[in-house]
């Protein structure tokens, strides 16, 4: 599994790493637009990500306007389906109206608030079908 971390917080993105890439290979950018950058590079390689971990609050592009470009690169490149990158919104506020439009108008397809957990994440994972073997949540085997 390929993976992508978009959070501009340097302690919360060392965090997210560490508990990240244990499940698979692990990039990190600190801004939207890097994320986007990311995101097409990884296409134009011939290995795009399976997830990104994209946060909403980041200076610049943030990750809503992130992932609404990335879900317009896809359109314009024919990916559909099965072959869209799985995106799970993070945000440290209680922020609702935030989160629901990043589900409901960018495509997300699920959100995490932090400080991360571990467990959480891994049961976010398995919803979508993206947890390896072996890293099953506790609880949930
Ligand atoms: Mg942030």
């Amino acid at each position: 599994m390929k993976i992508l971390i978009a959070e501009d917080d340097d302690i919360s993105r060392k965090i997210i790493r560490t508990i990240v890439s244990r499940l698979g290979a692990c990039d990190t950018v600190v801004d939207g637009a890097e994320a986007v950058e990311a995101f097409e590079l990884a296409w134009e390689d011939g290995q795009p990500y399976d997830l990104i971990l994209l946060d909403i609050m980041m200076p610049d592009v943030d990750g809503q306007e992130a992932l609404k470009q990335i879900r317009q690169i896809e359109r314009q490149m024919g990916i559909r389906g099965k072959q869209e990158v799985k995106v799970i919104m993070l945000t440290a506020l209680d922020d609702p109206r935030s989160v629901v439009e990043a589900y409901y108008r960018g495509g997300a397809n699920a959100y995490l608030v932090k400080p991360i957990d571990t467990e959480k994440l891994k049961a976010e994972l398995k919803k979508l079908n993206l947890l390896p073997a072996g890293h099953e949540p506790q609880g949930m085997k």
